[in-house]
């Protein structure tokens, strides 16, 4: 007997679910993020973000596809639909497909904690701590600047910040541009603040090892992306070069990808995008994966509202959570275009002594501004990383 073409839910004997999920929509917003809106039978709407930056057109192709298996789903089974999309596709992980299924999989906890009036961190197993510390970004190149930039965050309300170790940088550089990246990491924390560097992946072997020394006495929280993950070898054999913690995850998509960097013992702080990684879902089950290796949980967040929200719910309920990040006032992003553009309650992320409360509103508590959210989405943004290359015309990573 041949089956008909898999809808979405496969009901068999079964009753048809009290709900189901109706429409799945993808929508583009500036300043490069994408939201997830989706909609059931009884009315209910919750929002995801699926942002990959500069891969919008990507994930949104990727989402008109998961439309074929979830529209009639029943939207209570968060995880039935997570597993229908990453398994029953064949072809699985990866950066696109898990970005879409974070957008989808955000929006049925907040439709889920809607109906029930209750926050999501709830219905991850309550709160473990009353409020989220967390860092914003400073930038600037020369240390002057980045000395300024930090003071503006102490101002603020922060007490750690993050920062580029480097522009780009060559595969074997001068040591002078190591000279001067210490140079400006000792400025900023010659302000007080705590700070973490982030190197983006632009530092490959031959300079990691120099440059985790010259860091070293200036105490910083933590290196992130000092080499590529594509490389989990390399990575594991800088994990003994120095004391400084050792930060990745951006790059990695699910508990698989992770395993490596916690089975060879060099990660020291997990850091998977709730919007890359299979959402809250996947992201709780890499936390409690990076427990069990003593290692710390820092969610990626440089993009939008909803996915911080995700982020906030998940460090609320996760006892090995340390810090998050917010993108508030990110030094690439037009003021029109910040975090809270979008939404209706700014005050959700309130920064008070380098924390956000944790937030209390039903669902994810993120309340979009759904018109201006249509407007902007009506033409879709564009957005790619800038090519750099180096004084002889060679590529470089951004
Ligand atoms: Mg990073």
């Amino acid at each position: 007997m041949t089956r008909a073409p898999q809808s979405s839910h496969d009901p068999g004997a079964s009753a048809l679910p009290a709900d189901r999920i109706v429409q799945i929509e993808a929508l583009p917003v500036l300043p490069r993020w994408l939201f997830v809106r989706v909609e059931t039978a009884q009315g209910a709407v919750g929002w995801g973000e699926a942002t990959l930056e500069g891969h919008v057109e990507a994930v949104t192709g990727a989402l008109d596809a998961m439309r074929d298996r979830l529209i009639g789903h029943d939207p209570d089974r968060i995880e039935d639909a997570w597993q229908l999309c990453h398994r029953l596709g064949f072809y699985r992980g990866g950066p696109v497909l898990l970005s879409a299924i974070a957008g989808v999989d955000q929006a049925l906890w907040d439709i889920k904690a809607r109906k029930l009036g209750v926050p999501v961190y709830q219905l991850l197993g309550g709160r473990v701590r009353d409020r989220i510390p967390v860092y914003a970004w400073i930038g600037g190149d020369r240390p002057a600047d980045v000395a300024e930039a930090a003071r503006a965050r102490i101002a603020q309300g922060f007490t750690a910040v993050k920062m580029n170790g480097t522009e780009d940088i060559g595969w074997l550089d001068s040591p002078r541009a190591v000279d001067a990246l210490a140079a400006r990491i000792g400025e900023v924390r010659a302000t007080g603040i705590d700070v973490g560097v982030d190197f983006h992946g632009r530092v490959h072997q031959p300079m990691a090892r120099t440059i985790l020394r010259a860091i070293e006495p200036l105490g910083p929280l933590f290196a992130e992306e000092i080499v590529l993950g594509d490389n989990p070898d390399v990575f594991a054999r800088l994990a003994g070069f120095s004391s400084v913690p050792l930060a990745l995850g951006e790059r990695l998509y699910s508990r698989w990808d992770f395993r490596p960097f916690f089975e060879s013992g060099a990660l020291d702080i997990a850091q998977p995008d709730l919007a890359h990684a299979g959402g809250l879902s996947e992201g709780r089950r890499i936390a409690a994966m990076a427990e069990t290796y003593d290692v710390a949980f820092a969610p990626h967040c440089p993009i939008g509202p909803i996915a911080l929200a995700a982020c906030l719910h998940l460090a609320a309920a996760t006892p090995n959570f340390v810090i998050q990040e917010v993108s508030m006032g990110i030094h690439y992003n037009a003021a029109s275009a910040d975090l809270t553009a979008l939404m209706r309650n700014p005050e959700l992320f309130a920064i008070e002594r380098g924390s956000i409360a944790v937030p209390e509103r039903p669902g994810l508590g993120v309340e979009i501004d759904e018109a201006a959210v249509r407007a902007m989405a009506a033409t879709p943004h564009r957005w790619r990383n800038p090519a750099w290359r180096g004084p002889h015309g060679e590529l470089r990573e951004w």
